[in-house]
């Protein structure tokens, strides 16, 4: 019997993307990305002024907030908790760093950029698509800001996106769905920028350990998804200009 995915994709597929650009109204930027069965509404919001330890730098900051709503999840969990979980903290960090790299602080001037992250269903890799649905919400509201003249050239170094890949009963799987999740041996989530050189690998062996082989292949995938995502956000992006 042929190995088989629960939603009969090949192992190397990513899961349907879509981005819905301007999914609300006041944040500068903002965009629903669904990844399959997940859901996350991203938001880039841009205010005057930076953090103390920045004030006469002549640069810039971005920061990232990362939360599940209490019925993402199958199970319901509290706000409260959610809030405090050392799960969120370590999420909303990653997703901060692998934005910041993307910006040119100096060329940001001093400004704070903030992005929220709600995830609205958690079917597995809600950080991830936090990154790619980040970055969009992210030039489009610098995008808006040019616009209307305040800023001359967007202060981009280059895009930025993310995928999981985990290996599940021996196989190394793209962009895997919950039910994948829970059941993979491996889990490993990367960030990558436009040229597909690497921001950030995070990788774990849930049970044994795993080679450099299947590190090899991981990496493989991750880089064909990431190729497939920076085209769908370039996509979704030149449909609002
Ligand atoms: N999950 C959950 N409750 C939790 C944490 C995770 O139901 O408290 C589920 C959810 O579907 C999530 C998946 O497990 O997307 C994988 O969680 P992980 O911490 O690996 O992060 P993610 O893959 O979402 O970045």
């Amino acid at each position: 019997m042929p190995w088989q995915r629960s939603d009969g994709r090949q192992p190397d597929r990513l899961r349907p993307i879509r981005f819905e650009l301007d999914f609300t109204r006041f944040a500068a930027g903002s965009v629903l990305v669904r990844c399959g069965e997940t859901q996350v509404l991203c938001t880039a919001s841009i205010e005057s002024g930076v953090p103390k330890f920045l004030q006469n730098s002549g640069q810039g900051w971005l920061t990232a907030e990362y939360r599940m709503l209490p019925s993402a999840t199958l199970q319901r969990k509290s706000r409260e908790l959610l809030k405090l979980s050392g799960r969120t903290q370590e999420i909303q960090r990653l997703i901060g760093r692998s934005l910041r790299a993307c910006l040119d602080l100096k060329g940001l001037g001093e400004r704070t950029i903030t992005i929220d992250t709600d995830v609205l269903q958690a079917d597995a890799g809600t950080r991830t698509a936090s990154i790619t649905g980040g970055y969009v919400a992210l030039v489009r509201a610098l995008e808006k800001l040019q616009n209307r003249g305040e800023l001359t050239q967007l202060p981009l170094r280059y895009p930025v996106a993310a995928v999981s890949v985990g290996i599940v009963d021996g196989e190394v799987l793209l962009d895997l769905n919950y039910e994948e999740d829970v059941r993979a041996e491996v889990d490993c989530n990367v960030v990558m920028t436009g040229n597909l050189d690497i921001i950030e690998v995070q990788g774990t062996a849930e049970s044994g350990s795993f080679n450099r082989a299947q590190l090899n292949r991981i990496m493989d995938f991750a880089e064909k998804g990431i190729k497939e995502l920076l085209t769908a956000q370039q996509a979704a992006l030149a449909e609002t200009r």
